[in-house]
């Protein structure tokens, strides 16, 4: 019985969330005993592929056809399951991403296993039944889930949980899955957006801003800021709905959720669907001019003032630091 773990890439480079998941598998194998084996789909390179090692997996089954080049939801949820049904896989692991979201239901239906999505901890096992916790209720609560199936798929949250280092020599071996056509029927356009820029669901630090703001004038500072601290830039809904910034800034409930690190709110009130994608960062930092912002409620740390007197401030700071 083996542990199978997906990693995930971006134009072939591998992801922050893929380095978790290896870490979580390899964790997982040391409290079962099972080998545990990482799949690669898509144009990886070998050097990005040996960074599997670090994480303390030894092999990683390679799969680069030209068919799945492109993610497609349905063709990788069967590679998935196809190698794991090979190695005789009782646990896939995977990230609880964008796209993860779309594979670990379909993993599990076509493995018949036990879904976990949005895991946030290592499971306790007892006997045949494992127990996760996992955030719920815009991670407004932590419910913690028992699977009794012998075959479980764990989708676990970005950014929850460290990816440890534990260097071992890596195998890497190439593998030709079985596609059906009815799964690659998908025309799909790719649009890749030609930044430097952080990507938004990936960052440990996110400076996000608010209808604080006044205008898309005013932004300089905030992409200012980003760029001094290594961060990523977010918005909240109306500031996206107002074309002040794209909408794949938008963050909360209606917008993407986010878990980094920090999370810096400038000019943001704090209002329930905004916190809903936000609330389980593990630092948020506040600013704001009204110390009555419901968002204080939730920071950790908060700076009452005016975000065009304090951000300048900031960045100076962080500059001399
Ligand atoms: P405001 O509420 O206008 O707050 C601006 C804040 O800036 C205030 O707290 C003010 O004190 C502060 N401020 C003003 N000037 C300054 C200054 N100079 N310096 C410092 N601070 C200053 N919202 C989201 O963000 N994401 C969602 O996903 C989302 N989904 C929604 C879904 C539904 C169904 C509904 C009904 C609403 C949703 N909303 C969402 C909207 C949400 O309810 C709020 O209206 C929105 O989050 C408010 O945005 P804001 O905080 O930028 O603006």
């Amino acid at each position: 019985m083996s542990i199978l773990v997906y990693i995930e890439n971006v134009e072939g480079e591998l992801k922050k969330s893929a380095y978790e998941t290896l870490s979580y598998g390899k964790a997982l194998g040391d409290m079962t005993g099972e080998e545990v084996t990482a799949l690669s789909i898509g144009n990886v390179s070998g050097e990005q592929l040996e960074k599997v090692g670090k994480y303390g997996v030894k092999k990683v089954i390679e799969v680069n056809t030209k068919d799945l080049s492109h993610f497609l939801n349905q063709a990788y949820a069967s590679v998935i399951s196809e190698v794991a049904k090979n190695l005789h896989t009782n646990t896939v692991v995977l990230a609880n991403s964008f796209s993860g979201k779309g594979l670990a239901p379909r993993v599990a239906a076509k493995l018949s296993a036990a879904l976990a999505d949005g895991a946030i901890s290592l499971p306790e096992i007892s006997g045949a039944a494992w127990t996760i916790k996992k955030a719920v209720f815009s991670n407004k609560a932590i419910a913690t889930e028992e699977l009794h199936e012998q075959k479980k798929v764990i989708a676990i949250t970005p950014n929850s949980l460290e990816a440890k280092v534990s260097p071992v020599e890596v195998t890497v071996e190439k593998y030709e899955p079985q596609v059906l056509p009815a799964d690659l029927s998908t025309i799909i356009k790719d649009i890749v957006r030609a930044t430097d820029k952080i990507s938004l669901p990936e960052a440990d630090i996110v400076v996000s801003a608010g209808r604080g703001m006044k205008g898309p004038e005013n932004w300089a500072m905030i992409e200012e800021l980003a760029q001094v601290l290594g961060a990523a830039t977010a918005c909240s809904k109306p500031v996206s709905d107002a074309g002040w910034r794209p909408h794949e800034e938008h963050v909360g409930q209606t917008g993407l959720a986010v878990t980094p690190n920090l999370y810096i709110a400038i000019g943001i009130s704090g209002a329930i669907q905004h916190l809903a994608g936000v609330s389980a960062s593990k630092t948020i930092v506040v600013i704001n001019k009204d110390p009555e912002a419901p968002f204080f409620k939730v920071a950790d740390y908060g700076i009452v003032g005016d975000a065009f007197e304090v951000i300048p401030q900031l960045i100076e700071a962080i500059k001399a630091y």
